[in-house]
């Protein structure tokens, strides 16, 4: 570990950071510059990413189905405009206190097009919006799931991010080698609406590490009302899905299987999931999703191993 690495690891918890990685120009080689970090920061050396978690209990009143307002809050928008954009100005403010330049960064929608024209041949049209889940794979903090959303193997699909791109050079953090996601197909069996296709499988490839994430019709889930949220920024982007059953159901068997190190004493999901959109209970189609797998459910929703 450099001096800068030790600052930074030395600041986490003053900047109440749950996860960072970090990652070298070499990892996004080959990334198109209309979506590479190194594009807005060219003098960069390092992508460091960093993240807090989506506190268990701010999905609670979604799963009970009686509150939606407070996830959207300390889930997601709060998480990211005030409680993450504080952590991410107070480490870039640790950076430029020791004289590197640290350029803060908004997980904005990178599917998004850009917004404007090239001021100059060669460069990229802005907004550039890097892909974060990219980045997260590149930083070393997980992979992605069949599910199709990133998975740490300290809380599953539980964190967002922001990221720094700094002229300190850091040495990149270890790719993760291991696997979370176990290919259950819990996810797309709680789909009311049939949006995850485990039978088709994209291969996507990130610094060297394959994974398989799941045929998912967005166009659907987009539709979905069962948690899954609209995105904030833009219509066309995907929606944010951590909240909707098919993620729930799978925070549930990675937490019930040790499958993630941030653990409960009480399991996450008490009762019968409710749903909208599918006459089956989710418990009945979990029992048929055992069938197809070839492995066994308990009738609460998840993978019975306790
Ligand atoms: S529910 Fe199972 S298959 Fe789906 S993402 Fe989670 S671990 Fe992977
Ligand atoms: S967001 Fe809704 S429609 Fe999309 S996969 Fe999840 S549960 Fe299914």
């Amino acid at each position: 570990m450099n001096h800068i690495e030790e600052l930074i690891r030395n600041n986490l918890k003053d900047c109440r950071i749950d996860l960072i990685g970090f990652a070298d120009r070499e990892r996004f080689e080959g990334v198109d510059p209309q979506h590479n970090p190194f594009s807005i920061f060219p003098e960069a050396k390092t992508v460091i990413l960093l993240g807090k978690r989506i506190c268990r209990g701010a999905l609670r009143g979604v799963e009970e189905g009686t509150n939606f307002g407070d996830y959207a809050l300390f889930g997601k928008n709060w998480l990211e405009d005030e409680f993450l954009s504080i952590a991410c100005y107070d480490l870039v403010n640790v950076l430029e206190d020791n004289g590197w330049e640290a350029c803060p960064i908004f997980p904005n929608p990178s599917e998004l097009g850009p917004q404007g024209v090239s001021v100059a041949d060669g460069r990229p049209a802005p907004n550039v919006y890097p892909d974060f889940d990219y980045a997260a794979v590149a930083c070393g903090l997980g992979e992605i799931g069949r599910n199709g959303l990133l998975l740490t193997p300290e809380f599953g699909s539980r964190q967002r991010f922001h990221m720094i791109l700094t002229d300190a050079e850091i040495e990149p953090s270890p790719l993760f080698e291991g696997h979370i996601c176990d290919a259950c197909g819990m996810c797309a069996q709680s789909c009311p609406l049939g949006a995850i296709d485990m039978k088709h499988t994209v291969e996507v490839t990130i610094c060297g590490k394959t994974m398989q994430v799941a045929d998912i019709n967005y166009d659907v889930c987009k539709t979905c009302k069962n948690g899954a949220c609209a995105n904030r920024f833009a219509e066309t982007a995907r929606p944010d899905r951590i909240a909707a059953l098919c993620n729930r159901t799978c925070i549930c068997h990675l937490e019930d299987n040790g499958l993630v190190s941030n653990k409960f004493e009480n399991s996450f999901r008490q009762r019968e999931a409710w749903s909208v959109g599918n006459t089956k209970p989710v418990s009945e189609r979990n029992v048929e999703a055992a069938n197809v797998l070839g492995g066994s459910f308990s009738k609460d929703g998840n993978r019975g191993n306790r």
